[in-house]
C-alpha cells in the first residue's frame, strides 16, 4: 500500500447542500496504517468510496468537538462493527471525547444489544478505547509518531494540530484556527501541510444565506484564517506542499479554484492543492500543480 492522504469531506461548517461537498474528514494511510482524521458527517461514506475496508478500521483522530469534525464518528465506528469489525480501535481526541462515546453508546445501547445476542457479535463496547490527548506527542508506535499542538480556534480551547512523522514522510493537519505563527514551527519541513482556509469575498454571501448573520462572521473571523494566512504559515514552515481543507465558502457558485488559488499564491510559490471530496494527494511527491 503506497502512503497516501485522501481528502474525504472538504467543507468547512456542518450545513450541507444539494450536490455540495461534506463536512471534514481525511484519510491518511502511512506506513502501512490507516488513520481516520476527523469524523465530520459523511465519513463513513468517504472512506468506503476510497476502498478502505472499514472493519480494518484500527486508528482515528479527532481534533476537536465541533460537530463539522465529530458528528460520525459514533455512526462510522458502528457501521464497521456491522461490517465485521472484530479488532480494538483506538480513537484518539481532545477531553470530552470519552463523554461523546459513552453517550452515543448509550443511544444506541438498543440495537448493540439486540445485535450480540441475535447475530453474535462481540461486545463494540469492548473494542473501542477512547484516549484523551493534550498537547505534545500522543503515539509512537512502529516507526509513526503522532503529536499535537494546541491551536487558536476561540472559544474552543481544547483544539489541535497534528503532526504525523514517518520514514514514508510527515503530514501536519492545522484543524480549525485562526492565523497562528506557531504552527509554522510545528509543521517545520513537513512534506504536507494540510491547512483549512477562508476566502475574504465568499464570507459575506454564506453568512447572508445561513442567516445568523453578524454573529457567524464574528466567529468566522475570530476563529479561522484566510488562505493568504495560512499560505504565509506554509512559506514559514518550508513545506513541500500546502493542502487547503476546511473550505469557507466551500459550494458558492461565485467562486472557483482559480480564486482560491490566486489568494495563496500571494504568500505561497510552492506545491498547491486545493481540497475537493475524495481527492487523493500524494506524500512526500515533490511535483508541482
Ligand atoms: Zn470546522
Ligand atoms: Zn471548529
Amino acid at each position: 500500500m503506497s502512503s497516501r492522504l485522501v481528502l474525504l469531506g472538504s467543507k468547512g461548517g456542518p450545513a450541507i447542500r444539494p450536490g455540495g461537498p461534506w463536512p471534514t474528514s481525511s484519510l491518511l494511510q502511512i506506513g502501512g496504517r490507516t488513520v481516520v482524521v476527523d469524523c465530520g458527517l459523511g465519513v463513513t461514506r468517504g472512506l468506503t468510496n476510497a476502498s478502505v475496508a472499514l472493519k480494518t478500521l484500527d486508528l482515528i483522530v479527532i481534533t476537536h468537538l465541533h460537530s463539522d469534525h465529530v458528528l460520525e464518528l459514533g455512526p462510522l465506528i458502528h457501521t464497521a462493527w456491522t461490517a465485521g469489525l472484530s479488532q480494538p480501535v483506538r480513537v484518539f481526541g481532545p477531553a470530552g471525547t470519552r463523554a461523546y462515546w459513552q453517550g452515543f453508546l448509550q443511544s444506541m445501547a438498543f440495537d448493540i444489544d439486540i445485535r450480540i445476542v441475535d447475530e453474535g457479535r462481540p461486545d463494540l463496547r469492548a473494542l473501542v478505547e477512547v484516549i484523551e490527548f493534550s498537547e505534545g506527542e500522543i503515539l509512537s508506535e512502529s516507526g509513526l509518531t503522532l503529536s499535537a499542538l494546541r491551536v487558536d480556534h476561540p472559544p474552543v480551547t481544547d483544539c489541535f494540530a497534528l503532526r504525523f512523522d514517518h520514514a514514508e514522510g510527515s503530514v501536519v493537519f492545522s484543524s480549525d484556527t485562526a492565523y497562528f505563527p506557531p504552527l509554522a514551527d510545528f509543521a517545520k519541513g513537513a512534506d504536507i501541510l494540510v491547512h483549512e482556509a477562508m476566502l475574504a469575498e465568499g464570507v459575506d454571501r454564506l453568512v447572508a444565506r445561513t442567516g445568523n448573520g453578524a454573529r457567524l462572521k464574528e466567529h468566522l473571523l475570530a476563529s479561522h484564517s484566510f488562505a493568504g494566512e495560512a499560505a504565509a504559515i506554509a512559506t514559514a514552515a518550508g513545506v513541500g506542499r500546502l493542502v487547503l481543507h476546511h473550505l469557507i465558502p466551500a459550494d458558492d457558485p461565485e467562486i472557483s479554484e482559480t480564486d482560491w488559488i490566486a489568494a495563496t499564491r500571494k504568500n505561497w510559490a510552492g506545491a498547491l492543492t486545493i481540497a475537493a471530496d475524495g481527492l487523493v494527494v500524494k506524500i512526500a511527491d515533490d511535483s508541482s500543480v
